[in-house]
Parts: structure tokens; sequence; C-alpha cells
């Protein structure tokens, strides 16, 4: 009985240390509005890089032709090619080829990876039936989507600050990958010009927008998170002096590194962050993206196994590192057996923990639900930060030397582009943003805001945005 109450002490701190009342959030809302600030004012000025995108034009929706991406940022590698029809929403055929990429390529050299690059290329554009031969003096033009942290030079170049997600090629750090491409191509002998170099949060905007131009900001939350959004230029201080061709750029906030002391931060998060290889680094993605989910829940069994025998002797299996993968946590979650058999096949298969009794089960599903459902009010928090910042929230401020009122007459329709297995296939967590978005603004101003799902935008943004910057147009 002791031991039992143990448990649901540990249970009970847990909750408390999570929590994200409404006015906690609206704090953490005023705190990425401010350091989005600060990232802006000045490079280093915030944890918040607010990268510049150079993207300072959107596809107007009259671009026609074929046009190709490719998309390198984790596992999986594509090419793909998109035929626009020159009227907005016509994306008139895409096909797209899809491979792993090799494990030893993510630690060989950047000749290795372009080569298998360029070869995938090569292959993909010979494969093309009749009737995508090129006019005389055209080039094919191409998106390169590189999800890994990059300092842009121009809308189609920039170099690599570092390699993330267990890649380590070291030859191409601090180099223009958007270049390094090019120079493949042409060695292959293809004609293909590299017109963007895209982030992929960027690219979710681009598609967002190319369906509907009310869109404003493009979402991840996969593997990793991050965000990007339209900014005014005169907001963006650190690029004055800068070749202006438009009022806007995209800015690609690398939010996954948001630190405010608002979060509702617990020691599993402190345990978490000092374990992993990068300490002190992406705080809010540590809290939030697919990576990290399982892994707290993990942690907060493995203590309560520590503190009682509810789960019998600590198994090797609840103690290892990274052992329970989010899309197992989401399947516990939403366990809707009256046994909870699917949370017993799990524990018993995964954790190695046989015969859990079923009220024991109910506290493994209350704690993925704990850990969920702060991941998803966070990001809604940050979704409403970015909201503020460009005065959609309906919270008034100053927008052009105007000062807004503050009903919601003339709050304008506002759309989130937003893609990832989060908030796609995990419906507890995509509802939870979707309540806790409500509650941060209120309904009046939320009926005013809509995330959109959009579909590997990624790669077809990218096509997009090597469409509107082509040179053939
Ligand atoms: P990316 O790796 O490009 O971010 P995804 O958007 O598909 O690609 O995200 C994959 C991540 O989402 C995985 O790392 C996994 O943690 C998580 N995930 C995938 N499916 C589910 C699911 N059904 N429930 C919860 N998390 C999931």
């Amino acid at each position: 009985r002791t031991r039992w109450n143990r448990v649901l002490g540990v249970l009970k701190e847990f909750e408390e240390a999570c929590s994200t009342s409404v006015g906690r959030l609206r704090q953490v809302v005023d705190a990425m509005a401010v350091e989005m600030h600060a990232g802006l004012a000045s490079e280093g000025g915030s944890k918040l890089k607010m990268s510049l995108s150079f993207v300072q034009k959107l596809p107007s929706g009259n671009e026609r032709g074929i046009y190709y991406a490719v998309d390198i940022g984790g596992t999986n590698f594509r090419v793909l090619r998109v035929q626009l029809g020159g009227k907005r929403s016509a994306i008139v055929g895409c096909d797209a080829e899809r491979q792993s990429i090799p494990q030893e390529l993510m630690t060989s050299t950047s000749e290795d990876l372009f080569d298998f690059i360029t070869s995938s290329l090569k292959q993909f554009i010979e494969k093309e039936g009749r009737g995508s031969e090129l006019l005389p003096g055209r080039r094919r033009d191409l998106g390169f989507t590189f999800s890994f942290p990059v300092k842009q030079t121009s809308a189609s170049s920039g170099h690599l600050i570092k390699w993330t997600k267990g890649f380590r090629i070291e030859d191409l750090v601090g180099r223009d990958v958007a270049e390094c491409l090019q120079q493949a191509v042409n060695k292959k002998g293809l004609d293909v010009r590299v017109s963007a170099l895209v982030n992929d949060t960027v690219g979710t905007l681009t598609l967002g927008h190319y369906h509907d131009p009310d869109t404003v900001a493009g979402v991840i939350i996969g593997t990793g998170t991050n965000a990007c959004y339209l900014e005014g230029m005169d907001a963006i201080i650190k690029c004055q002096g800068l070749l202006r061709t438009s009022g806007v750029m995209v800015i690609n906030m690398e939010w996954g590194n948001f630190w405010s002391s608002h979060l509702p931060r617990t020691s599993y998060d402190v345990d978490l962050d000092a374990d992993s290889p990068n300490p002190n680094d992406q705080g809010f993605e540590k809290m939030i993206s697919g990576m990290y989910l399982g892994e707290i829940a993990r942690r907060v069994i493995l203590r309560m196994a520590q503190e009682s025998n509810v789960f019998g002797p600590v198994s090797p299996g609840l103690s290892m590192p990274f052992n329970l993968r989010t899309p197992l946590m989401s399947v516990m979650h939403e366990d809707e057996s009256p046994d909870l058999r699917e949370v017993a096949r799990i524990l018993d298969d995964t954790l190695g923990i046989p015969d859990v009794p079923l009220k024991v089960r109910r506290l493994v599903v209350k704690v993925c639900d704990i850990v969920t459902r702060r991941a998803a009010r966070l990001a809604a928090a940050g979704i409403v930060g970015i909201l503020k910042k460009i005065g959609r929230d309906g919270s008034g401020g100053i927008t052009n030397g105007r000062t807004r009122g503050s009903s919601d007459s003339n709050m304008r329709r506002t759309v989130v582009a937003i893609e990832g297995a989060l908030y796609t296939n995990y419906r507890s967590f995509r509802e939870y943003l979707n309540e806790a978005l409500v509650e941060i603004l209120g309904e009046d101003i939320a009926q005013h805001v809509t995330l959109q799902v959009t579909k590997d935008g990624s790669g077809v943004g990218a096509a997009l945005l090597a469409a509107c910057h082509s040179s053939n147009i």
C-alpha cells in the first residue's frame, strides 16, 4: 500500500511539474515573441537563430512547367518532379522516389554523398517518359531541400554550420552545399540548375501558401521540430542594407532551440538533456518532438519501477535509453481496449515487463498522456507566439504604425501550414494542440486561425521555390 502511494507520488509530482495552465502558456507565448524580436535584432541575440532564408517572394500560382527537387534531411532521401499548370492549386502531376540513405554514407565524404544524390537524380530523369524533353537553351530547375543548420547567403546558396541527426561528413562543414550539388550535377553532365536551397519548414510554408495565400507560417513536428514564418523586412533589423526585392522575407526560426524559464521543466527533462549528445541545446525540441517523447515517458516509468515493486524487478528493457519509441508510446496512449491489452503487450515485448496489472497499465497511460499533453500545448503556445509577433493573435498592438483594435472584427483570416507525424499521426497530440490554441487565443480569435496540414511540403515546396526563382520565367 505505501509502495503504491509512492508510485502515485511520483505521478503527482510529475503531473504538477508538467503543468501547462493557460496562464503559463501565455507566458510562453510572450517569451517566444520576445525572443523572436531579439533574434531579429542582432546575430546571436537570442537562442532563436531567426535565420534569413532570403526567400522574399513565394510562388504566385502562375508558374508553369516541370520542376525538380531533391530532399535530404534525415533517414530518407527523395527526388521529386512537379508539373505546374499555371493555375494556383493545380499541381498537375507529382512523382517522387524515396530511398533510405545507406548508413555508411552518413559518415563518408561529401564526394560520396553528392555522387549518391546525383546518381539518383540522373536515373530519375532518365526514366522520364516522352514529353519532358527540354526546349533548346533551357535547363531543369531544381530545389534542394537540405534540412540541417545552414547559414543562407542567398535563396540559392548557403553553407553548412553543423551536422545533426547522426550525419558526420566533416569535409562539408562550412562549405556551400548548393554549390557542391551544382558541381556534382555538372560533373554528371546533367542539365540541371540548383535554383533554390531550402529548409524543410520553408518548403512547408511555400506549399501551404501556394494553395492558400493567407498562409503565414510553416511548422514541422516530427522527429525534430522547427517553424518559419513571413516577416516584414522592416522588422528584420539585422539585415539592414540588404537588397530588398519585396516587403517580406521568410524567417527560419530554428525554434527547436527556444528556451524560456517559463517552460514547465521536470527533473526528467534535466536528466535527458544532461545525458544527450547536445546538452543545453534544442531545449524546446526535447520537450515536444518525436525523438524525445517516448524517452521522457520511459524515464518516468523507470523511476516508478525503482520506487516500488509495481513493475516487478527493474528490467533491462526499461533501463535502456530510447527503448520506448514515440510511435509505441502513442499506441499505448490510445489503447481503447477495456483491459488495455496493447499497453500490456508493449510493456512486455518492448520493455520486458510481463504481467502488469490493469491499474498499473492505467498509470502508464496516464504518464503518456501527461507527456503528450504538455508537448502539444507547448507547441500551440509556440504557434501563438508567432501569431503575436506578426499581430495576428487579436491582442491589438502596433502594426505599420497604426494601433490595431482588439476586437476580432479586424482580425484577418490566418493559416498555418503544419506537417510531421506527431500532428498527423498522433490523434491525442493533434487534439491537445488544437484545444490549447483555442484556449490561448479565445474562441473569437481562434475561429480566424486555421492549421492546415500540407503533404510533402519539404519536397514539393522546394520545387515550387525552384519555379519562382527560375531564370526560365
Ligand atoms: P521526419 O523524420 O522527417 O520528422 P515524420 O514527420 O514522419 O518525419 O516524423 C517521424 C517521427 O514521428 C518519428 O521519429 C516518430 O518519433 C514520430 N512518429 C511517427 N509516427 C508516430 C505515431 N503514430 N505516433 C507518435 N509519433 C509518431
